[in-house]
């Protein structure tokens, strides 16, 4: 069954869209080419339970207070949900529990990371593994040069002081809003504990970033932990969300547009994945490093943010496929080369 998407207008600037009477779908704007992250609010007593929060900008923030005040009658916030850690999810929670003396609702990991990486730089000068990870993936010049030659991490920009207490959510936890039960899923892949929000009552997934509808979500082997394989954890995730939530769902996600069909768009999640593994297996007939073989399997011009990920990316498949013993690595001259077993 093809995707069925319930809705062709994304909610305007300062404007919600009703999903049901008691959840409303925003938009907060983004930098990147992305352009937007997609925030809930689900009715909550006599008030509303915010879901994610959009990036550290004053526009977002000026959205959120009209909103507060135009759409929801000046209603108050309950609390503030977010699924985790990336900036455009978390950015403006500190800002909101503050503003509001709202409590935070995060999953365990996802808030020990914001607040390890909003804290900065783990040491003033680049970590030798860091450095070894950069030269080993060949990592083009520019990438280094706009992510790893400045004094921040860029996090701490993105995000406001993240509040010092929070509410921890579980694995199953049965979390109730209103008039409803919501179960929280947490995985691992695009982010260590990412939540997502699933009412059976409701037949409403709110998936974060762990389900989009057309792009697929991120699953990298970063400096911080250069032997991962984060795509075992990714591939298991779908496993569970297909076992645990119903294909009838309405999806709500962070990116682009609500829609129906989840266990389809699992499955295709999954078939990129593996096509992207098949090509990967092919490109390492030759020796091959990390930095080239991303060129050759992204075939499309990447800004240096963009690139990292994509290194990062096809890591975390080069790393599949060695661990099924397709592929080995050898170090040749300070550089990791892959080529078919
Ligand atoms: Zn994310």
């Amino acid at each position: 069954m093809a995707l069925v998407y319930p809705y062709d207008t994304p909610p305007s600037k300062g404007s919600v869209v009703d999903i049901t009477p008691e959840i409303k779908w925003l938009r907060q704007p983004l930098p990147m080419s992305l352009g937007h992250i997609n925030c809930y609010l689900i009715k909550d007593g006599d008030g509303w339970c915010i879901v994610d929060t959009g990036m550290n900008l004053d526009e977002a923030k000026t959205q959120w207070m009209d909103i507060i005040e135009t759409e929801l009658n000046g209603g108050k916030i309950t609390r503030v949900i977010v699924t985790h850690q990336h900036p455009d999810h978390v950015g403006l929670a500190g800002f909101l529990c503050d503003e509001l003396n709202v409590p935070l609702w995060m999953s365990e990991i996802e808030y020990f990371y914001t607040r390890t990486f909003a804290g900065g730089m783990a040491r003033e000068e680049r970590y030798w593994e860091t450095d070894q990870y950069l030269t080993r993936t060949c990592m083009a010049e520019a990438t280094k040069e706009t992510m790893f030659s400045g004094k921040t991490n860029g996090f701490s920009e993105m995000v406001t002081e993240v509040p010092a207490s929070y509410h921890r959510i579980a694995d199953q936890q049965v979390i109730t809003i209103g008039d409803h039960q919501w179960v929280a899923i947490t995985t691992r892949g695009h982010s260590p504990e990412h939540v997502c929000l699933y009412c059976k009552e409701l037949d409403i997934l709110i998936s974060g970033d762990q389900v989009l509808p057309i792009i697929t979500s991120n699953v990298s082997v970063s400096p911080i932990q250069p032997e991962s394989s984060p795509l075992v954890d990714w591939f298991l995730a779908h496993d569970k969300l297909k076992q645990q939530v119903s294909d009838s769902v309405l999806v709500l996600p962070s990116h682009q547009l609500p829609f129906k069909g989840l266990h389809e768009r699992l499955d295709e999640v999954i078939e990129h994945h593996e096509e992207r593994l098949d090509s990967l297996h092919k490109l390492c007939e030759k020796p091959q490093d990390a930095q080239a073989l991303t060129i050759q399997l992204f075939e499309r011009e990447l800004d240096p943010f963009q690139n990292f990920m994509a290194v990062g990316e096809c890591i975390s498949h080069l790393h599949y496929l060695m661990d099924k013993g397709k592929i080995k690595r050898n170090l040749n001259n300070d550089r990791y080369l892959y080529q078919k077993v």
